[in-house]
């Protein structure tokens, strides 16, 4: 089984690379990709891992970028971590998250609920990890103004909530153009949740390689318009859970979404590493 979407510890999953790998492995997954918000610096203990557990680990990242005021999640495959374009690229997106989150907290103090926001910074911030509002949910629910991730979504983080602060961002063909110069292609994340789909001949002509059309928020509809999508406009197909943790991010699970190996295939002939 094949899963290209997953999380930990260096944005805003519960497992470290290690315990990840590891997990990917007793879930029966021959091929994985870490795929962090912003940051590749999971990938080095996931590879490490993997090579113990006999498990292939492609190269991954998610970045997110910003199209009419609004959040796009790009996924990257195949790229390499130590390219200096992306690590300068990543550098100042994570100094935004970072500016974020603190005016996150100044809005969350304003409303009765504060946080410790500098302890928080100090420690998910630590070895090129990125901060996000998941982490901010964490601490809300540690100072008990919250009861999960979910409920501090919805009540104050999520978009529209009075704790909500915008992003800044760059659009998805800075993105993609990033990505494909660190030698790596591009997919659009989840686009089932984000409902643009006027979006993708846009992206596609800005050289999008791929859509997600397997994730855990995806229904069966959505994965037959994402596939006829992805035909029409010649770009391969991507997918993976989103897992992010046991319990977290609507109890989506490891493995749970599996990519057909022949679009594997495709991906990876799509990246000249097949
Ligand atoms: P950020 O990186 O600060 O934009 O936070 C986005 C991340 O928060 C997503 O990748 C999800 O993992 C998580 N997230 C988004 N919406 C929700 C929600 N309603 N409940 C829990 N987690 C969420
Ligand atoms: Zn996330
Ligand atoms: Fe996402
Ligand atoms: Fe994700």
């Amino acid at each position: 089984m094949i899963d290209l979407h997953l999380h930990t510890t260096a944005s805003d999953g519960l497992l470290a690379p290690a315990a990840l790998v590891a997990r990917a492995r007793a879930a029966g997954l021959a091929i994985i990709s870490v795929t962090d918000h912003d940051t590749v610096a999971g990938l080095a203990e996931a590879a490490e891992e993997a090579g113990r557990a006999g498990i292939r680990l492609v190269p991954g990242i998610e970045i997110t970028a910003i199209e009419r005021g609004r959040d796009v999640h790009v996924l990257g495959y195949f790229l390499d971590p130590d390219s200096a374009v992306l690590g300068g690229f990543l550098g100042a997106q994570r100094r935004e998250r970072r500016g974020r989150v603190v005016a996150i907290a100044a809005r969350l103090a304003g409303l009765g609920c504060p946080i410790d926001v500098e302890r928080l910074l100090a420690r998910a911030t630590v070895a090129g990890r990125s901060i996000g509002r998941p982490a901010v949910a964490d601490a809300l629910v540690e100072a008990g103004f919250a009861s999960g991730r979910d409920d501090a979504f919805e009540r104050l983080l999520g978009a529209g909530r009075p704790a909500f602060v915008p992003r800044r961002g760059v659009p998805g063909a800075e993105v993609i153009r990033i990505i494909h110069q660190a030698g790596g292609i591009a997919s659009l994340a989840h686009p089932g949740l984000l409902q643009m789909d006027d979006l993708l001949p846009v992206l596609a002509a800005a050289g999008l390689d791929a859509v997600e059309v397997w994730h855990s928020d995806h229904t069966a509809a959505d994965e037959a318009r994402y596939t006829e999508a992805a035909d029409r406009l010649g770009l391969g197909r991507s997918g993976g859970s989103d897992f992010h943790g046991d319990g977290v991010h609507r109890g989506s699970r490891i493995g749970a979404v599996a990519l057909p190996p022949s679009e594997f295939a495709r991906l990876e002939s799509r990246a000249g590493k097949g």
